[in-house]
């Protein structure tokens, strides 16, 4: 599955076990990028605040 980032347009692959929700950086631009949906394959900028999520 492939997302295209809403930055750069660079591709953005999922690997197989991807979820909704999940965080992953652009290779391209090192952008944080949140998984809003696997099928059709997308994705947003993650929130850009410091938040903590706690562990
Ligand atoms: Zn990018």
């Amino acid at each position: 599955m492939k997302a295209e980032c809403p930055v750069c347009g660079a591709e953005i692959e999922f690997a197989e076990d991807t979820v909704q929700g999940e965080l992953l950086e652009c290779s391209e631009c090192g952008t944080e990028l949140e998984v809003v949906s696997t099928d059709p394959p997308k994705v947003e900028e993650a929130p850009q605040e410091e938040e903590d999520w706690g562990q």
